[in-house]
């Protein structure tokens, strides 16, 4: 039965295109387990939207478990594959169809890395905002699939901004085609939503129109040290209302990680270890002369009133280079934990500050937790906590999640800000989503894929 279902796969994408035995083995299911050889019974590398439609026709008439493989950066157990399972890698989809200045949109197959759209943009005069530390592998079909979020959600919002069109495959090989231009379209569903942030669950998204905004000229960063949560906030309304629309990132890092992050790798330390807080400002503009003088102006203002402490301003592009590495570079810290387990929490921005200092008490003070980093998209309310802790086991692993998940549902938050569900987060998908919420998204996967073969066991 296999063996036929693996000729069929062959017979109609050409031999190239599955890869069987050995081939399987030499690929792996996440950058950061490239050691792991991948199990699967095989993979295929279609090269178009027909190549996936007949793929997963196959696949349904077989009743064919799929797991979908993008860049293999996320960080929810998305693109875990067993034995029995086959892989739909999207790699050599990997063509930018078009840029288009005039409607500012990039038309795209899915298999496209996040940083050649970056690039190709640039080459227009263009940008497209989306940016996050894996964007050297990442692929537009599963940043799309992840809604990721990132460096710039504060000022261009997260994916689902950002993208115009999509065209999908359903489970069944139906192609979804829903490809257009166009900002404002009210004719009936948005049906490309659902695609967007459904972690592959829904249907294998193959292209995509992606919305680009006109490039800044100037762009321009700070480090800031406060030792005040209240001031934090104060120190993010002080420069939201002063830059009048420019200030593009509002990063947070939490004193024992800034120390990490500048000791662990290769980056030096903007600041002094003196302060609780580091703050990583960010703006794009059209002046740098101006821009630089008007950040520089600000900073002063906000020591004079004692908003902040201390700030160094980048003053070349290397060190602008220098001051996003620091924080872009969260391998360091993953490198070194003796095991690491990470969260993406969403809460009201008031509350972070309290919900961090509790949460990393009560882990630090539990058998099995080393350290606990703590960073974050403080803008949108969004922190990430990485846990180094001494081994795998699941007791340890979920002691971990209920402090770290159980205040969310009081505070009004979420258990995943950006990262997903996938597998990781299965079981605490309901202190983020009612009963009724969780009975509906059952009933979708349900009509778009009734065999419920795509991403077998994630996000539901
Ligand atoms: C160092 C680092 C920093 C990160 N920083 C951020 C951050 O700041 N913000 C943020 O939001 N995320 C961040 N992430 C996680 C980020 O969400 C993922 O890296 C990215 O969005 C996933 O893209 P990918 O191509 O690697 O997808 P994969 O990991 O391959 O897949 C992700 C999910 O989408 C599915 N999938 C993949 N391709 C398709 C497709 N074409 N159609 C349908 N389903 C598909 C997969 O089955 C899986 O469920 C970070 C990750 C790393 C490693």
């Amino acid at each position: 039965m296999v063996i036929k279902m693996i000729d069929e796969l062959r017979s109609k994408l050409g031999k190239n295109k599955v890869l069987t035995g050995q081939d399987v083995q030499e690929r792996y299911s996440h950058i950061w387990t490239m050691d792991q050889p991948l199990a699967a019974k095989a993979v295929i590398l279609p090269h178009s939207t027909e190549d996936v439609s007949m793929a997963l026709k196959i696949c349904h008439a077989h009743q064919q478990p799929v797991v979908v493989h993008g860049g293999l950066t996320n960080l929810v157990g998305g693109t875990k594959t067993l034995r029995h399972e086959i892989v739909i890698a999207l790699e050599k989809m990997d063509r930018i169809e078009e840029i288009d200045p005039q409607s500012r949109t990039m038309t795209v197959q899915s298999g496209v890395i996040l940083e050649n759209i970056h690039q190709t943009a640039e080459s227009e005069n263009l940008l497209f905002p989306l940016s996050f530390g894996a964007k050297g592998s990442a692929q537009i079909g599963g940043v799309i699939s992840a809604n990721a979020g990132g460096l710039r959600v504060f000022r261009y919002g997260v994916t689902r901004q950002l993208v115009l069109g999509i065209e999908a495959v359903l489970a069944d090989g139906t192609v979804i085609n829903s490809l257009k231009k166009i900002i404002k379209d009210n004719s009936a569903y948005d049906l490309k939503q659902l695609f967007i942030g459904s972690e592959g669950t829904l249907g294998i998204i193959t292209r995509a129109v992606l919305k680009l905004v006109e490039a800044p000229r100037s762009r321009t960063s700070a480090y800031v040290g406060i030792n005040d949560y209240t001031q934090v906030i104060s120190f993010l309304k002080f420069m939201d209302k002063s830059l009048a629309g420019t200030l593009s990132a509002f990063e947070l890092i939490w004193k024992k990680t800034y120390h990490k992050m500048t000791t662990a790798g290769e980056s030096n330390p903007p600041l002094p270890y003196d302060y609780e807080y580091y703050v990583l400002v960010e703006t794009l503009g059209q002046n740098q002369t101006t821009d630089q003088h008007q950040l520089i102006a600000l900073l002063e203002k906000a020591i004079d009133q004692k908003m902040i402490l201390d700030a160094v301003p980048a003053q070349s592009k290397s060190d602008l280079d220098w001051f996003w590495k620091i924080r872009e570079d969260v391998r360091v810290i993953s490198a070194s934990c003796t095991v690491d387990q990470h969260f993406d929490v969403s809460l009201p921005i008031p509350l972070i500050g309290d919900y961090a200092a509790n949460t990393i008490a009560t882990l630090e003070k539990m058998n099995g937790v080393n350290h606990c980093y703590t960073f974050g998209h403080m803008a949108d309310g969004n922190i990430h906590l990485v846990i180094d802790k001494v081994d795998h086991s699941d007791q340890l692993r979920m002691a971990i999640d209920q402090v770290v998940y159980s205040p969310l549902q009081a505070m009004g938050g979420s258990i995943s800000a950006e990262h997903g569900i996938g597998e990781h987060k299965k079981a605490y998908l309901k202190l983020s989503r009612s009963p009724e919420e969780i009975a509906l998204m059952r009933r979708m996967k349900k009509m778009m894929d009734p065999l419920g073969i795509l991403n077998m066991g994630k996000v539901l």
